[in-house]
């Protein structure tokens, strides 16, 4: 945290947009104690402990149907990990065994059990484990509690809208806050990628996280700028006339933006560009549908894999993505093939372990690796598209090679099909995701072997930077809009364009509004983004003018840092 010259204002890191203003509610969850006390009956303890962690499950299940509802697959699956995470042998299993073996208590196991998991993640000393050990502790916490029959944490009590502030908030915690009672959230740690910021976006409420040192009171009237990542406490008068002014403007940008989220963005001289969402599940392909989407420019499958102990079969895999088919008719559905390995992990298939996890075996690298894998998903993927406008996109391409062998998984999978007479997806297009600096550098060698790219900035960013997208400590350097990854982005739509190819982006980047005018003026075809953001990118696209852009883009090409590409952008 950072205090201003101006005494009431402090800065974080803005997580998610928007202005809020309103009365804290400032959230002290207590930690309950737990003594160890020992048991002369292990076995009718043991019984008590089951029913513990059933009944937790099932409160879960219930907010991972919630959250997936409410705020999308990104959001449900902290909740089927949280799942996975009790219900793992190394968890409930241990402490179990503990109550069974020592005649202790459920409530001192549970919290033996979950310091050393904990501790165990902590010692790692990396971001990912920081989280998964924060994912531990609040599970252990709601064990305890569900055992001593308090009551879970969270704020089912709140009946007025609020600023609600924190250390950090779980997941779970966040869920139970009653429909339209959290105006912003305001916490001491965090990064923009924790799990409060993921939620926020999600939710549209807007977020300062990593406010540390900042101590509010319950009831002082708190102004936050998920933006700029600014906190007034006590506002002066002049603060909140500028401020409520600005959101009034954005408000009405927004609705504006969202009355014409279903017509489509055609630029002021007249080109059509084409705006698609980024999903998750089924469920997400209605609320892209619901928001405007044109199609699908990203369909990340890995969401089916993690709700589960081991990979989906073949007929569940073809259930859910002819769901989401459905949804889209003949409108195009990019769908990526599983991509996990660095800091996505997915129970059932062994990882390993590895020192740098985002320079392993990630993406393609994985699924040519584990071929019975990557066969069931092409099967599924090929039986479900039938009549659909399917684009098949594999995921961290680095090489040539790799297209190649991707390609023949593709074709042993639709001649398997074919051997057994199924019906299958006979006419739909390849391509790859551009996120390894080595595929965006050789985009014009890559070109005529597929049908399309679609540009992925979250990791070409990192990439290309040399800055982990999981480490806040370096959050501030991984900007898309650096102009290293803007000469890559440009280069690879003139490669993709010579060969007579077409270029998505998928990335983050493609739903900032403020990116519109620099990826109009380097020629990007596609924009895939989140469904909340299509209606304001939309609008924007519709102000500009591909002509004008390309100067702009001209521009920020030939600027030296990611501040003064943001400078030439905020000044049009
Ligand atoms: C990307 O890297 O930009 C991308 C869209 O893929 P993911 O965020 O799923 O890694
Ligand atoms: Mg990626």
């Amino acid at each position: 945290m950072r205090r201003s010259e101006v005494s009431d204002r402090f800065d974080g890191i803005g997580a998610s947009g928007g202005i809020a203003i309103g009365p804290a509610v400032v959230y002290r969850p207590d930690v309950p104690e737990v003594r160890v006390r020992e048991v002369a009956d292990p076995a009718a303890e043991a019984a008590r402990l089951e029913r513990a962690v059933a009944s937790v499950l099932e409160r879960l299940g219930r907010l991972e149907a919630l959250a997936s509802g409410e705020a999308g697959a990104e959001v449900a699956e902290i909740f089927e990990a949280h799942r996975m995470f009790l219900d793992d042998p190394s968890f409930s299993g241990d402490a179990l065994e503990m109550v069974r073996s020592e005649a202790i208590c459920a409530e001192a196991a549970v919290d033996r059990v979950t310091d050393r998991l904990a501790t165990e993640f902590e010692e790692i000393g990396d971001e990912y484990f920081a989280a998964r050990a924060a994912d531990v502790r609040d599970i252990g916490t709601q064990l305890v509690r569900e055992l001593l029959g308090l009551g879970q944490l969270g704020f089912g009590h709140l009946t007025r809208p609020s600023v609600i502030a924190a250390r950090d908030l779980t997941p779970s915690e966040t869920m139970t806050i009653p429909p339209g009672m959290a105006l912003a959230f305001v916490t001491e740690v965090g990064s923009p990628t924790s799990h409060t910021a993921i939620l926020a976006r999600s939710l549209g409420i807007p977020a300062v996280v990593g406010v540390g040192g900042a101590e509010f009171t319950d009831g002082v009237v708190l102004a936050v700028d998920g933006d700029s990542g600014s906190v007034w406490v006590e506002p002066d008068a002049q603060t909140v006339t500028a401020l409520t002014r600005r959101k009034a403007d954005l408000d009405a940008l927004a609705d504006e933006a969202q009355a014409h989220a279903g017509e489509p963005a055609v630029t002021r001289d007249g080109r059509l560009i084409e705006v698609v969402a980024n999903i998750g599940s089924p469920a997400d392909a209605s609320r892209a549908d619901r928001a405007g989407a044109e199609g699908v420019g990203l369909f990340r499958t890995e969401f089916l894999f993690i709700d589960r102990g081991a990979p989906p079969s073949e007929e569940e895999q073809y259930r859910a993505y002819r769901e989401v088919f459905e949804t889209f008719g003949t409108r195009p559905v990019v769908v990526r093939t599983l991509d996990v390995g660095g800091d996505k992990e997915v129970p059932g298939i062994d990882q390993g372990q590895e020192l740098n996890p985002f320079l392993g075996v990630r993406g393609i690298r994985l699924t040519l690796a584990e071929s019975d894998l990557f066969r069931t998903q092409l099967r599924a993927l090929l039986r479900a598209a039938v009549g659909a406008n399917l684009k098949l996109m594999f995921p961290m391409v680095a090489t040539l090679e790799e297209i190649d062998r991707a390609r023949e998984a593709v074709d042993a999978a639709a001649a398997s099909l074919d051997a057994e007479g199924a019906e299958r997806a006979d006419d739909f297009e390849i391509g790859i995701m551009i996120e390894v600096p080595s595929a965006a550098v050789t985009a014009d060698l890559l070109a005529p072997h597929v049908d399309f790219f679609s540009i992925g900035t979250n990791d070409l960013t990192q990439y290309t930077l040399a800055v982990d997208r999981t480490n806040p400590a370096v959050a501030p350097m991984a900007d898309a809009l650096h102009p290293a990854v803007l000469r890559l982005i440009g280069s690879v739509i003139d490669a993709a364009h010579a060969a007579g190819k077409w270029v998505g982006l998928c990335g983050e980047l493609a739903g900032d509004p403020l990116a519109a005018p620099v990826l109009l003026g380097l020629g990007l075809d596609e924009w895939s983004m989140n469904p909340p953001s299509i209606g304001m990118v939309k609008a924007r696209v519709r102000t500009l003018s591909g002509d004008e852009c390309r100067s702009v883009a001209a521009r920020c090409l030939g600027a030296t840092s990611a501040r003064q590409v943001r400078e030439i952008l905020e000044g049009l």
